[in-house]
C-alpha cells in the first residue's frame, strides 16, 4: 500500500463506528478489492481540539509497527476538509462488546488474549513504544477472533522515563495516579487489570467515584470474589502484575512463561 491514495480509490461501505474525532467505515480498494477500515477525521475537529500533533505522532507510530496483534495502519491521505486513515479491518469489532455480551471470558480465552497482548507489547517495547491506554475499547478482533491493539492516541515513542497523566482511570498504574514518572511497567500493570476484567467481567478497582478508584489503586486494594471458574494460577498471575513497586512487576517474558498462560493460551492467538 505504498503509494499516494485518494478517496476515489475506495468504495465506501457501512459505518463501523464513531470515535471522538470522526467516523470509521468499512471500505474496499477499487482495483485490488482489498477490504480495509477507513477512518475519516475532520480537520476542523483536529484544529478545535489542537489534536494535529498527536494524530501525526499516533500515525507515525502505528505505521511503523508491524505485528500480527497490532492493528496495521497501511497509509493515510487527506483532502481540504478531512484526513483519512487506511486501517486493517477488524471484522469482529471491539473486544469490549464481546466481553459485555458474555459477562466474562473462559480461562482459555482470557489467557489467549493476555498472551497476544503480551507478545504485542513486547514488540512495542522493543521499538520503544509504551502504549499507556490499553483497555478493552482499544482492542479489536479480526475475522478469526485474533486480538489487535488499536488506537495509539496516548502512546509515546520514548527511551526516557515519562511524566504525563494520561489513560483511562480504571487501567491506570499507581505511579500514574500519583503523577510520578513511569516507564514500560505501566503496560504490565494494565495486563493485570485486563486479566482480572476478562475473568470477572469488571476491573478490580472499580468504585463509586474517581477519587475512590484512585484510593483503591494507590493501596492496591485487590480482592478476588469467590468463583469456581477462576483458578489459583490465574490469581497468582494477576497478583504478580498488580504490584505497587513497578520494578517488581512480572516482566513480559515471565508472563509468557507463567503456568496459567502455558496451560490455557492458544499460541496461534485464536479462541
Ligand atoms: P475510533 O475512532 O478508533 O474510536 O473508532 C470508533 C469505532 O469504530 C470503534 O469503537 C470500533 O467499533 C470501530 N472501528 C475502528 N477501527 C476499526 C477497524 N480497524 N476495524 C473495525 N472496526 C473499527
Amino acid at each position: 500500500m505504498d503509494r499516494e491514495w485518494s478517496i476515489n480509490d475506495f468504495e465506501i461501505g457501512k459505518p463501523l463506528g464513531k470515535g471522538k474525532f470522526g467516523r470509521v467505515y468499512v471500505a474496499r480498494e477499487v482495483k485490488s478489492k482489498f477490504v480495509v477500515a477507513l477512518k475519516v477525521i475532520f480537520k476542523e475537529q483536529l484544529e478545535k481540539y489542537k489534536f494535529h500533533h498527536q494524530l501525526r505522532r499516533e500515525m507515525e507510530i502505528q505505521i511503523s509497527l508491524k505485528h500480527p496483534n497490532v492493528l496495521h495502519l497501511y497509509g493515510w491521505f487527506h483532502d481540504s476538509e478531512r484526513v483519512f486513515l487506511i486501517l486493517e479491518y477488524a471484522h469482529n469489532g471491539e473486544l469490549y462488546k464481546e466481553l459485555s455480551k458474555r459477562g466474562h471470558f473462559s480461562e482459555k480465552q482470557a489467557a489467549t488474549y493476555i498472551l497476544s497482548l503480551t507478545e504485542a507489547l513486547t514488540y512495542c517495547h522493543e521499538n520503544h513504544v509504551i502504549h499507556r491506554d490499553i483497555k478493552p475499547e482499544n482492542l479489536l478482533l479480526d475475522h478469526e477472533g485474533r486480538l489487535k491493539i488499536a488506537d495509539f492516541g496516548w502512546s509515546v515513542q520514548s527511551k526516557d522515563k515519562r511524566k504525563t497523566m494520561c489513560g483511562t482511570l480504571d487501567y491506570l498504574a499507581p505511579e500514574m495516579v500519583e503523577n510520578k514518572t513511569h516507564d514500560y511497567a505501566v503496560d504490565n500493570w494494565t495486563l493485570g487489570i485486563l486479566c482480572y476484567e476478562f475473568l470477572y467481567g469488571v476491573p478490580p478497582f472499580e468504585a463509586e467515584s474517581q477519587a475512590d478508584t484512585f484510593e483503591r489503586i494507590k493501596k492496591v486494594d485487590l480482592s478476588f470474589p469467590p468463583s469456581p471458574l477462576v483458578s489459583s494460577d490465574a490469581k497468582n498471575l494477576i497478583s504478580r502484575l498488580l504490584v505497587k513497586d513497578s520494578s517488581r512487576r512480572l516482566s513480559l517474558q515471565k508472563i509468557m512463561e507463567h503456568p496459567w498462560i502455558i496451560k490455557n493460551a492458544n499460541r496461534m492467538g485464536v479462541c
